[in-house]
């Protein structure tokens, strides 16, 4: 699903575009339609899902697209840690910077200026308050914080929240905003405190549940930082280092896959393709000569990654990053079957990085990165950008004068 699909401003349309996300995530996909049609949330997602943007971008989009007092606070974001406050922040400078939403960040430990500067914002008036909740309790005890504009609430890690004991807080902070408003929980469990805050502050909410697997254990993951240029050359290399049994290789394009084996083919490697220009019986074909191991290589599309049980694989190559984790996860997962033990490799070229980042988020770890061979030249420097499209200007701190 492309973000156009969902009817948001341009200005966010111009945001979304300078953060480099081009299709919605399956937690984007089921919460942003419920949340711009109005409803309550409750979501069970984890960090690496995109939660923070499935929020993020709707009630932007109310925020832009329906009238409001810009003297108020409209809407409020609570989350447990000042860690998070500081990544939520960062990520709505990114995807508002285009609109004129204006934010504040409100958090604990920061010292004089920074809580009169809280202070002249939360009194004149915000649109997105994002806090932590102590913070927001000193105040709120102060008397100046008026929260009866409030439209919008969000509740992030709110297991973690519960866990560091501010189910009262919360609660409090609660007391000080009207009845009618929307209402949005993220959660990355739900235990049965979290139904409790539930049932006490939802409305008939609408309930999505991204279910993440994890890989398994005995599978070797590691990933090659590469120019396009050199993918090719390190298949090649990577191919001739160990005698493989069955190896497979996934592109996200079919020009890929049909570029990759026929140059597979052309160095001698027992190699074919399977992607969505072959008919039926071709790509069956294909694939019982690779079940049969009459074929060692096998090149394809997210066609194959899910659900086809091919037993025995050595070795899974991402030649490039697949879209989320969940792909990242099945792709690997023809891999380590049945208590074998496999290697995974993943090809991240310089502007996928940001995408890696996100999958390693997902997996709750980092995945070790080789060295590209010498003889290829020199490979890109970690984070090293792409260069961005002329005229985008982005990630400019914007802050309520
Ligand atoms: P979160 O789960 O909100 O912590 O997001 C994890 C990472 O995914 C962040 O770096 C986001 O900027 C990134 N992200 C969120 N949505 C998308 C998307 N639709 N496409 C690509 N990256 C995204």
């Amino acid at each position: 699903m492309y973000f156009t699909d969902f009817g948001f401003d341009d200005s966010l349309l111009d945001g979304i575009d300078a953060m480099g996300y081009e299709t919605a995530t399956p937690v984007q996909e089921q919460v942003i339609p419920g949340i711009i049609a109005g409803r309550d949330i409750i979501a069970a997602a984890q960090t690496g899902t995109g939660k923070t943007a499935a929020f993020l971008l709707p009630v932007l989009h109310k925020l832009i697209s329906q009238p409001h007092d810009a003297h108020k606070i409209n809407a409020m974001i609570i989350v447990p840690t000042r860690e998070l406050a500081v990544q939520i922040t960062q990520t709505l400078e990114g995807i508002s910077y285009y609109t004129s939403v204006s934010f504040i960040a409100v958090y604990g430990g920061t010292g004089g200026a920074p809580f009169a500067n809280e202070k002249k914002a939360l009194t004149s008036g915000v649109d997105i308050v994002i806090c932590t909740p102590g913070r927001m309790i000193s105040h709120l005890n102060m008397g100046y914080v008026k929260l009866d504009g409030l439209k919008y609430l969000i509740l992030d890690e709110a297991d973690r929240m519960l866990d560091m004991g501010f189910f009262d807080d919360i609660i409090k902070i609660l007391s000080y905003m009207p009845k009618e408003r929307q209402n949005l929980m993220f959660s990355a469990t739900m235990p049965s405190g979290i139904r409790k805050l539930a049932n006490t502050m939802l409305k008939n909410p609408l309930e999505v549940n991204i279910a993440i697997s994890k890989p398994p254990e005995q599978i070797v993951q590691e990933a090659f930082l590469v120019y396009d240029a050199q993918k090719i050359p390190l298949v090649k290399y990577i191919l001739q280092q160990k005698e493989f049994g069955s190896v497979l290789i996934f592109c996200s394009s079919k020009l890929s896959v049909k570029k990759l084996t026929e140059e597979l083919r052309r160095s001698k490697f027992s190699a074919n393709q399977i992607q969505s220009d072959l008919d039926q019986e071709q790509r069956e074909q294909v694939l019982l000569d690779f079940k049969s191991r009459k074929l060692k290589i096998l090149v394809a599309t997210d066609i194959l990654s899910r659900g086809i049980d091919i037993e025995d694989i050595d070795l899974v190559i991402n030649y490039d990053v697949p879209h989320d984790g969940e792909d990242y996860i099945h792709r690997i997962g023809r891999t380590a079957r049945a208590a074998t033990k496999g290697t995974a490799y993943t090809f991240v070229s310089v502007n996928e990085q940001t995408k890696f980042l996100r999958i390693e988020k997902l997996l709750g770890h980092s995945v070790t990165k080789q060295a590209v061979p010498e003889q290829f030249g020199a490979a890109p420097s970690p984070g090293e950008h792409a260069a961005k499209p002329a005229g985008k200007r982005y990630n400019k701190f914007k802050r309520k004068k």
